[in-house]
């Protein structure tokens, strides 16, 4: 029997998928890629924005087409948000939420065997228990997204994803260090730390926290990275800092969501900071690591947002000096409160200011590359490209460098010489 997948959305999302994959695996399934033809189809689907939810229904129907005698599977954050719609697409007959994915294969074979459609999709609102999704076995690569986290609390103004994806919720340390070993077997050599919300880690379980989790991934032989995918501001501390710079193993990247650098929006979309205080935050990280690179998400064209707040935005990110930044234009999302919000921006100004955005991004993280240009830097390469391996840095700076090893899942020194659009060329020291 062939399984196919198709998955939308985040790095949480790709985990899931990997372990749906494997639960197949485990029953004796092959899985196939989606344009073949398959007797299941599985789309992972994401509901982040209107534009993933009509995705995630293009890629249902096409399943459908693909073979009509498939059982089609919509499982995730769009079901989970409307299982009714999802239940009156043509072709598909299994709707999971974003809780009961662990049952995927049973309830495939169930609405083959019964020919009928399934919805398990229940209330999420006081869902307590982390799902029992892990991975064993992952194909072929030196870095490792591992799930710790579900669920958000935070309540953005923005977001659909806290009515999606439920309350926060750990995995429990034990279950997180079984799979950290699995990957070191496997040559992983660097683990991201993903969830919702990563900073929420611990706040639903006692006497353990983030901190806790880097510490004992990082006493496993073999790891020798640790990122994180992202980390709410607020949640960084002096102890927090004291702790990872210690930690020889913790990479220096910071994914700091800014949203906004004007606060009066920060304020229209119930963000937990002002522009003050994540400009402190970042200069405590700089104090104490002075390369690290820091990432942003920024939101242009929320409601009511004037020329004078972007321009604000606009400042706040050269002030900064981000590594990279990544640019989105406000799509109000139904069952958010910012959608109900008066003085929804005109969709050419969104247009506008996001280029205009984007225009600066490029400038801020290239001068930050610029800066690397001389220096040594340790390099984990992962993929070979026209003659030249290719990988990141710690700070999450991409290089490529020409060498006729095969140094694919090595960590190695490298003497950077220049720049080439995004990526930084180096040149192999002897190792
Ligand atoms: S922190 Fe805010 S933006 Fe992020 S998932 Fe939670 S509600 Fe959404």
């Amino acid at each position: 029997m062939k399984v196919a997948f198709f998955t939308l959305g985040c790095k949480v999302n790709q985990y899931e998928t990997e372990a749906m994959e494997e639960m197949f695996k485990k029953r004796g399934y092959e899985v196939v890629s989606f344009e073949d033809e398959a007797d299941i189809y599985i789309i992972n689907t994401c509901t982040v924005t209107n534009l993933g939810d009509r995705k995630s229904r293009q890629f249902i129907r096409r399943a459908k087409k693909l073979n009509e005698d498939s059982i089609v599977a919509a499982v995730g954050c769009y079901s989970q948000i409307a299982p009714e719609e999802v239940e009156q697409i043509e072709g598909v007959d299994v709707i999971i939420g974003t809780t009961d994915k662990d049952r995927i294969v049973d309830l495939c074979e169930e609405a083959r065997e019964k020919n009928k459609k399934i919805n398990v999709v229940k209330n999420i609102k006081y869902h307590k228990e982390f799902d029992k999704l892990s991975i064993d076995t992952i194909e072929s690569r030196t870095r490792a997204y591992m799930k710790i986290q579900d669920g958000c609390n935070q309540f953005c103004s923005y977001c659909i994803i806290p009515y999606a994806r439920g309350p926060i919720r750990s995995r429990r340390l034990e279950d997180i260090l079984v799979e950290a070993e699995k990957l070191a077997k496997a040559s992983f050599k660097e683990i991201v730390l993903t969830g919702i919300h990563v900073a929420s880690y611990g706040k639903d379980l006692k006497n353990v926290d983030l901190l806790d989790i880097i510490e004992e991934v990082s006493r496993i032989e073999g790891i020798e990275r640790i990122r994180l995918s992202s980390i709410e501001p607020t949640f960084i501390d002096e102890r927090f800092m004291e702790k990872v710079t210690d930690n020889k193993k913790f990479c220096d990247h910071f994914h700091l969501s800014l949203q906004s650098g004007s606060n009066g929006v920060l304020q229209r979309m119930n963000r937990k900071y002002t522009t003050e205080e994540y400009r402190n935050i970042v200069h405590m990280i700089r104090r104490y690591m002075p390369e690290a690179g820091i990432t942003t998400d920024i939101i242009v064209g929320f409601p009511g947002e004037t020329e004078e707040e972007f321009q604000e935005t606009c400042n706040f990110v050269k002030d900064i000096g981000f590594s990279r930044i990544h640019v989105f234009k406000y799509s109000p999302r139904k069952g958010t409160p910012a959608s109900k919000l008066e003085n929804q921006v005109h969709g050419s100004i969104k247009n506008e200011r996001s280029d205009r955005l984007i225009r600066i991004g490029n400038q801020v993280a290239n001068r930050f590359m610029e800066g690397f240009i001389g220096k040594k830097m340790e390099v984990l390469f992962e993929e070979e490209k026209e003659g030249y391996f290719e990988g990141y840095t710690t700070n999450y700076l991409r290089v490529k460098a020409k060498t006729d090893e095969d140094v694919h899942g090595k960590i190695l020194p490298v003497k950077i010489v220049t720049k080439e659009d995004d990526i930084l060329i180096g040149q192999m020291q002897d190792f």
